[in-house]
């Protein structure tokens, strides 16, 4: 099964190499603007092969995108000394206009798996890009927090001394700054944490949660801090997502999609629990929280929103 990669910086090719060492897919294309830097990390992955599982990597054009069952989008430009946050959006929604519709015209049945940053607007964009070649947006997916929450979820493991497949905990909303833990939803084995806490004779304290949240909200800015820039993470989350949708396996994924309405916050694309499988997001489960992360989430989705309409007098076509 083909996968096409579209922007193989960093993320990119630490997605396909991520790929091919989980044995996700049989095939990778990797396409970019700097087709030199498209065909070395082609090469360079393509030479984990024996180490790994059999797959072809390469680097091609968007023709060669032809027969992908999902096209993952990590191209992006870089921001600019002195450019703003919105200027920087725009550039990269210009990026978007050329990429998406010559994606479609090759891969026109694909499912999208947008991780360009900030990823819930650029996957908001992707959406209303393939809505103009007749796609529809529960094919086009953004990686969302599907990072996040599994850093909060290693760090609930790590804490609890469980292993952090045996913890349910997601977090929501915006992939960045304003993100909600859902502390009241987290449960291990199937049991609520306070419960799991009493059972085990221990306790997460109020201290213990900040320190997690800060952990988990600011990981990104400590990565950067000590080495430029983050891709383990975010590539192995796309490997999964991809996995998830190659295998049609029906996941729940905190990923981001267009939504009518969240919190009361309308068309508005952000993270939430969402059910995946072969042709991308097949429904939203919008849990139930306490109050105060009701509000949150309003408010997270607020920011989303807000960028979006700051940024939709810039889009054209
Ligand atoms: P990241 O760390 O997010 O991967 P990089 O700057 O390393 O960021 O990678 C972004 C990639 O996107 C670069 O390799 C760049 O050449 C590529 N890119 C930028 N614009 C386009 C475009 N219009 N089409 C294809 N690739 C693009």
């Amino acid at each position: 099964m083909k996968v096409g990669v579209v922007g193989s910086g960093l993320v990119g090719s630490t997605a396909a190499y991520a790929m091919v060492m989980r044995g996700v897919g049989r095939e990778v294309v990797l396409v970019d603007l700097n087709q030199k830097r498209a065909q070395a990390e082609a090469d360079d992955i393509l030479h984990a092969v024996p180490f790994a599982s059999a797959h072809e990597v390469r680097a091609g054009d968007y023709s060669d995108l032809e027969g992908s069952r999902v096209v993952v989008i990590t191209a992006g430009v870089n921001q600019k000394p002195g450019e703003t946050r919105i200027e920087l959006l725009g550039r990269n929604a210009q990026v978007f206009q050329q990429v998406i519709p010559q994606v479609l015209k090759y891969a026109p049945e694909a499912v999208l798996v947008v991780a360009t940053n900030p990823v819930d607007v650029m996957t908001h964009i992707t959406a209303y890009y393939a809505a103009q070649q007749g796609v529809p947006s529960s094919r086009v997916i953004g990686t969302g927090t599907t990072l996040d929450t599994a850093r909060f979820r290693a760090l609930l493991g790590r804490s609890l001394g469980v292993d952090s497949a045996h913890i349910h905990a997601y977090v929501l909303g915006e992939h960045g700054d304003s993100e909600v833990l859902t502390w009241s939803l987290v449960a291990v084995g199937g049991i609520p944490l306070e419960d799991f806490c009493r059972l085990r004779n221990s306790q997460i304290c109020e201290e213990d949660r900040q320190v997690i949240d800060e952990q988990v909200r600011r990981a990104a800015y400590h990565i950067i801090e000590g080495k430029g820039a983050n891709y383990y993470g975010v590539g192995s989350a796309i490997a999964r997502i991809v996995e998830v949708i190659l295998r049609d396996q029906r996941a729940i994924l905190t990923v981001c999609t267009p939504e009518e309405d969240v919190v009361g916050v309308k068309d508005v694309t952000v993270a939430l629990p969402r059910l995946v499988g072969g042709q991308g997001v097949i429904a939203t489960l919008e849990p139930t929280l306490n109050e105060q992360e009701t509000r949150d989430l309003r408010a997270s989705a607020q920011i989303i929103r807000s960028l979006i309409d700051e940024l939709i007098p810039q889009l054209s076509g």
